[in-house]
């Protein structure tokens, strides 16, 4: 049965239904924002952002906070709705729907002002003597926003906060596997006193986010797959909009052979199974020295072995948020199977439970010539290569088409960094599963197929902006200008000589 299914629609437009993962009732149906409706959303939405551009930050954090009142009274409406459309367990869309996106928005709410402030200054060099610099850190406009379906508030919430605490108007094109999650958002800004059509909702599918990125807006926030990430750059590019795209990920954990085990153990499940295994940064490849190989795996069978899933959202470990992620997790278990993975736990869609089940896996015997290995599978495994030592583990850490995050398991917290500084990818955690996304001061973004640009904190929230230097000339009286001569030339060519050909002036002169 479909989760999500284009039904016929009277109006003419496309239109969706979409099922609970869990119960597979029906959610609710959605039809999508025709090419004209998203065009006049952004309109509208230019109009809001004159308006809101003209408040200062405490105005503008002041509504921010407001928002995080509201939703911390609708929490259960969020957690409700979003188990619903996804799935994940209850534990997670606490922690990852409705906290995380308070610490996020509580976040720019009180560094905003901080990380867009107005800079005036002397430039360096002989500059310094004429010329006084004013760096302002201007909204773009309206930013479109395009998210993907694992965590349909979250991802919302924080480029969101980003880009309203820049100045710019927002409209948000969410999957169309989690349409209403949006739409609840939509209600608690509303409720929160956001100015009207400053944050718009324009619900559909794939056409309806390609149709966003020609609507003639300023920039592009998009989170989602690398195939529709090189289709959204490929646009961004044709209408020479900026963008950010946060991508998918294959991310490695090396397990070195003085790690904590038991930690390192826990780790790999937390990492590989966290929100049913559809996290951007999950643990997907697991590197293991053989001097430690075999009481590691043991004690990650043990661990996982304990893990509950049950036919609802009170368990460890979710449901498959949608049929389609099931497939590709279906097809890469067979593709490692066929070619001599060994499954030690789970392995297969639990038929048992009615809903969209996968067990907590682990797999062993693996290597990168099964597509468990190399492609995202976005799946709740636990896959465990054995490898000679750990520059074997940095080696095949780094032979991968993804570069979005990774982690390092030592006692030893130098070597640690030393490793976690060769592994090419966006960002690194030491003893830790990937979090950087949870630590705004961290900048957040891919390498390699895994994105273009950083996200968060100072970083992100500038990329929100046009910085807009301007220079102002003090002097007294104009400087250089017309008639121009052979002298007023060799003149500069002797200043160029006197200056950048002294070793000591040419250090002072910039
Ligand atoms: P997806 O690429 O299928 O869809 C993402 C969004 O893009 C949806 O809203 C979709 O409707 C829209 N879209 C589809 N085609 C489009 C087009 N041609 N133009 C504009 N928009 C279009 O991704 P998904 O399956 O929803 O999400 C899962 C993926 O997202 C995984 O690969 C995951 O790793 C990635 N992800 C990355 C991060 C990160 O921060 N790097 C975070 C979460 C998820």
């Amino acid at each position: 049965m479909a989760l999500f299914q284009e039904i016929p629609s009277e109006t003419g437009r496309r239109a969706y239904e979409i099922k609970d993962p869990v119960s597979l009732e029906s959610i609710g149906r959605f039809e999508a924002a025709t090419t004209e409706e998203v065009r006049s959303a952004v309109e509208r939405a230019r109009k809001a952002q004159r308006e809101w551009a003209t408040r200062s930050f405490e105005e503008r954090a002041e509504v921010l906070w407001r928002w995080i009142d509201v939703l911390v009274q609708r929490q259960d409406d969020i957690v409700d709705l979003v188990l619903r459309e996804t799935g994940k367990t209850r534990h997670e869309a606490v922690a990852m729907e409705v906290m995380a996106p308070c610490m996020q928005i509580a976040h720019y709410a009180k560094y905003g002002a901080r990380y867009l402030k107005t800079r005036r200054f002397r430039p360096a060099g002989v500059m310094r003597f004429t010329k006084k610099l004013t760096l302002i850190y201007q909204p773009l406009g309206v930013v479109g926003l395009i998210t993907p379906w694992n965590g349909p508030v979250a991802l919302t919430t924080n480029p969101l906060a980003q880009a309203l605490m820049a100045g710019n108007a927002v409209v948000h094109k969410p999957s169309e596997v989690t349409p209403f999650s949006a739409v609840l958002l939509k209600e608690i800004t509303d409720a929160a006193g956001f100015p009207q059509d400053l944050y718009q909702v324009v619900q559909g599918d794939g056409a309806t986010g390609a149709a966003l990125i020609d609507a003639g807006v300023d920039k592009i926030s998009f989170t989602g797959s690398v195939a529709t990430g090189r289709r959204v750059g490929e646009a961004c590019g044709r209408n020479l909009i900026p963008v950010t795209l946060e991508l998918g990920g294959k991310d490695a954990m090396i397990v070195c052979t003085d790690a904590d085990l038991e930690r390192a153990a826990e780790g790999a499940v937390r990492g590989s199974f966290f929100n049913s295994g559809h996290y951007c940064c999950g643990t997907e490849r697991v590197y293991v020295p053989e001097s430690i190989y075999e009481p590691f795996v043991e004690k990650v069978v043990e661990q996982t072995k304990k893990l509950r899933q049950v036919e609802s959202c009170d368990g460890d470990v979710g449901a498959i948020f949608w049929d389609k992620q099931m497939e590709i997790i279906e097809s890469h278990m067979a593709d490692a199977k066929r070619k001599g993975a060994k499954v030690l736990v789970g392995g297969e869609h639990d038929r048992s439970l009615s809903g969209y089940f996968f067990p907590p896996t682990v797999v062993v015997e693996v290597d990168h010539e099964m597509d468990l290995m190399c492609h995202e599978t976005f799946g709740p495994i636990v896959a465990i290569q054995k490898v000679r030592d750990e520059e074997e583990a940095i080696e095949l850490a780094n032979d991968s088409d993804y570069g979005l995050s990774g982690n390092v398991w030592t006692t030893d917290l130098a070597k640690g960094e030393a490793i976690a500084a060769r592994m090419k990818t966006g960002s690194v955690s030491v003893n830790d599963i990937a979090v950087t996304y949870g630590i705004p001061e961290a900048p957040f973004g891919g390498l390699k197929s895994s994105g273009v640009g950083q996200v968060n904190g100072e970083v992100g929230i500038r990329g929100y902006c046009h910085l807009h230097p301007i220079v102002i000339d003090t002097a007294k009286k104009a400087q250089g200008g017309y008639p121009y001569s052979r002298k007023s030339a060799e003149g500069l060519q002797k200043l160029v000589r006197r200056v950048f050909g002294n070793r000591f002036l040419r250090k002072w002169f910039v």
